[in-house]
């Protein structure tokens, strides 16, 4: 199965992907993880990338773009994946599909899960995962600033999926079982159910 997560910061996706990895299982791709994990080693990319992240804008299209790429042709994602925070542009979205167009087996994406909740739940959301975990893009004049991307760079591609018959809605709000159960019956239209759900 191979699947993106869209929607805007503090939706649920990164909670959603571990979800659904564990009952897939695929690999959660989450490109907001592996540039934390780089600054925290100090590579030479999480040096680059932690300029934008600290001010909420997106790391260059080129940079995110051969990072993800590299990570789809490890071995573990042959079999699917769940792409967390990639795609947000759509020249992104573009390069994946042009990836997954002349990759060997040709098999394109299953779906863009798109998660919709309201701006203050958000808000309630990403300020309590600041108080939790600290992170340095959590402050309340940051989150302003990556909800303005989002709507600018990221929002396109839920039009962008739409024409492609790959948008699948995705109500965010409630608790995390609320919204992974409806995760399961969108996607149960779509690709065959997890191995251990199989009769
Ligand atoms: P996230 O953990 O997904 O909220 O990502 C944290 C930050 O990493 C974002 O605010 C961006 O600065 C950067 N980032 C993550 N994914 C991407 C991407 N696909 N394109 C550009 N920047 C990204």
């Amino acid at each position: 199965m191979r699947v993106v997560l869209l929607g805007p910061p503090g939706a649920g996706k990164g909670t959603q992907a571990a979800k659904l990895s564990k009952a897939f299982g695929i690999p959660p791709v989450a490109t907001g993880d592996i540039f934390r994990a780089n600054i925290r080693e100090g590579t030479e990319l999480g040096i680059l990338a932690k300029e934008y992240i600290d001010r909420g804008d997106l790391v260059p299209d080129e940079v995110v773009i051969a990072m993800v790429m590299d990570r789809l042709g490890a071995d573990d994602s042959a079999d699917g994946f769940l792409l967390d925070g990639f795609p947000r542009t759509v020249g992104q979205a573009e390069a994946l599909d042009k990836r997954l167009h002349q990759a060997r087996d040709q098999h394109p994406l299953d779906a863009a899960l798109n998660f919709e909740i309201t701006e203050r739940e958000q808000f309630k959301r990403l300020l309590s995962r600041a108080e939790r975990e600290h992170r340095s893009d959590d402050s309340e004049e940051i989150i302003r600033h990556r909800l303005e991307v989002y709507h600018a760079k990221t929002k396109p591609l839920v039009d962008y999926y739409a024409s492609r018959g790959m948008l699948v809605p995705v109500n965010g709000m409630g608790s995390i079982d609320e919204v992974s159960g409806r995760i399961m019956a969108s996607l149960s239209e779509r690709v065959d159910p997890p191995a251990q759900a199989r009769t």
